[in-house]
């Protein structure tokens, strides 16, 4: 693969669809990163081609099992995640540790459970939306090079020698990602663990509860069933870690399960078996001029917590409107809300790498010492609210992005699902515009970018507006309403 860097930071010559270029939006991978920004993309009305390089009609092997409460608020958001959660199993606390039990049951959400269901149907789902939507999804179709196009635009070479251009491209192609390569860009980090090891198997008996978890320090063992029949087992074990490349075989699993879960539950043949490690590693920049990395492509880090196709998917949710903010002109500076990109979504990375860290070194802490040590540095620990907030960051619930020097405790925040005189926030949200929420004497904005919403009457209504991003995040609050600090909010995140 040659590599040539794409442009640097450059200016959109006008807003509006350029019938001279391929599409507005190149997203390059069809794993759920890229499915949902492409699904959001057209939705919005972008001209989006998304390319994948596997051929039609070949899912990827389900690596994800766990979609968290926070994933499942942006897809209501999107009115897909009633059908998500009908393909699975609802898991509503579960023991990580023997020393401590998670209840997710009392979480401030509409989906207060991990949603236990196979990344392929994730990816369906996604897929689904995004066809409806008008996305031009392109198996078989693998970049192999970027070049600047010297319109303002970038270009996308593909392994049988054509060429895509478009103003922005989203490399959502995964941990080994070619555009992260062809940027130039380092991927620093390392190996968290060696010799994992995974099967998805038929057992003769279920495990009691949702879950199968043991990590004494020696072993780590877990069996989890996807809904359809089929388990997920995992294990690792201190005394047994050859290289990646030495063959395993169901023997060694079961084996394992028997030591670490006192049975094997029976375990039939699998229908994937597989050795691997896991790396640690997250690229120092999401953005560079015209391209973007997301997903995968930009972090990865072990699968406990289950945080990787989640995260994914919240950076899509973050990109997403972005982009088509800075296309349509609907935002005051276009180069400011792009780079809001790397300032929101790359701390939520690091964060993500160093719970998932602190876990995964949790279970393999084998001395009393040790796992006291990793509990005070991780900040993860058994007193309540210790726990509730490392809950809150594993479900996504609890992530926030900087606000504005002076701006309202509510900026960056997450706002839940609200009761609106108009319906559910959720609901509203589906427009993929922002949601400004007032009293209701507040005079009606138009912008076609807002829906504008009321509080619900009731003994004490609030007296307070509030604008709430695509993403579900607030934009800017005020508790003193007033119509001129209104339009200027409106102008500054939604364009004139
Ligand atoms: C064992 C295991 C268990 C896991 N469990 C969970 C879990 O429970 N919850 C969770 O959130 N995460 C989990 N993860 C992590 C999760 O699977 C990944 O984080 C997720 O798949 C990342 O999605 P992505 O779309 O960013 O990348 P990927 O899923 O890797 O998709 C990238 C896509 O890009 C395509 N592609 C690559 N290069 C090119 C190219 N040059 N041109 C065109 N296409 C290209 C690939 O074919 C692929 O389809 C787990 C991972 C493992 C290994």
């Amino acid at each position: 693969m040659t590599t040539s860097h794409p442009p640097a930071e450059d200016r959109d010559p006008a807003s509006g669809p350029e019938p001279d270029l391929d599409a507005e939006v190149i997203v390059v991978g069809a794993g759920p990163t890229g499915l949902m920004l492409a699904g959001d993309l057209a939705a919005a009305g972008v001209r989006t081609v998304l390319v994948e390089r596997r051929p039609p009609g070949l899912s990827n092997l389900t690596r994800a099992f766990g979609v968290h409460a926070r994933t499942l608020e942006l897809l209501d958001a999107r009115g897909v995640a009633e059908e998500l959660v009908a393909t699975g199993h609802t898991v509503t606390g579960f023991r990580p540790f023997r020393w401590l039990t998670v209840d997710l049951s009392r979480l401030r959400t509409r989906f207060p459970y991990l949603l236990i269901t196979p990344q392929y149907e994730v990816e369906r789902v996604l897929e689904q939306r995004a066809r409806e939507a008008g996305a031009d999804i392109r198996y078989g179709t693998e970049v192999t090079e970027l070049r600047h196009d010297g319109r303002g635009a970038v270009a996308a070479r593909t392994a049988d020698d054509a060429e895509l251009t478009a103003r922005y491209l989203v490399g959502a192609d995964g941990a080994r990602s070619t555009v992260r390569r062809a940027l130039g860009l380092p991927f620093p980090g390392g190996s968290v663990i060696r010799s994992m090891v995974l099967a998805d198997v038929r057992l003769d008996e279920a495990p009691e509860g949702m879950l199968a978890v043991n990590t004494d320090g020696d072993t780590i063992a877990l069996v989890l069933p996807f809904g359809d029949g089929w388990y997920r087992v995992m294990g690792w074990d201190r005394a047994h870690q050859p290289p990646d490349d030495e063959p395993v075989d169901l023997e060694e699993i079961r084996a394992l399960a028997r030591r670490a879960l006192g049975t094997d539950y029976g375990m039939g043949e699998p229908r994937w078996i597989s050795r691997f490690h896991c790396d640690e590693r997250q690229v120092p920049s999401y953005r560079r001029g015209r391209v973007f990395l997301a997903g995968d492509a930009a972090h990865v880090h072990s699968p406990a917590g289950g945080m990787g196709l989640n995260t994914g998917i919240q950076d899509a949710a973050n990109l997403s409107w972005k982009l088509t903010a800075a296309l349509r002109g609907r935002t005051d500076d276009p180069q400011v809300l792009l780079d809001s990109y790397q300032r929101e979504r790359y701390p939520v990375g690091r964060a993500v790498i160093r719970s998932s860290g602190a876990i995964i070194r949790m279970a393999m802490a084998h001395t009393p010492a040790q796992r006291a040590a990793r509990l005070a540095v991780a900040g993860v620990g058994a007193l309540p609210p210790v726990t509730r907030r490392a809950v809150a960051q594993v479900t996504g619930l609890g992530i926030a992005y900087p606000r504005r020097s002076g701006g309202h405790a509510l900026e960056g925040r997450r706002i839940p699902d609200l009761a609106l005189a108009e319906g559910r926030l959720y609901e509203l949200l589906r427009t993929g515009g922002f949601v400004l929420v007032t009293p209701p004497h507040m005079p009606p904005v138009d912008h076609p970018s807002v829906t504008h919403a009321h509080w619900r009457d009731g003994p004490s209504p609030r007296d307070m507006e509030l604008l709430i991003r695509p993403d579900g995040y607030a934009a800017w609050a005020s508790e003193h309403p007033d119509a001129t600090s209104l339009r200027d909010a409106v102008a500054w995140w939604c364009g004139q």
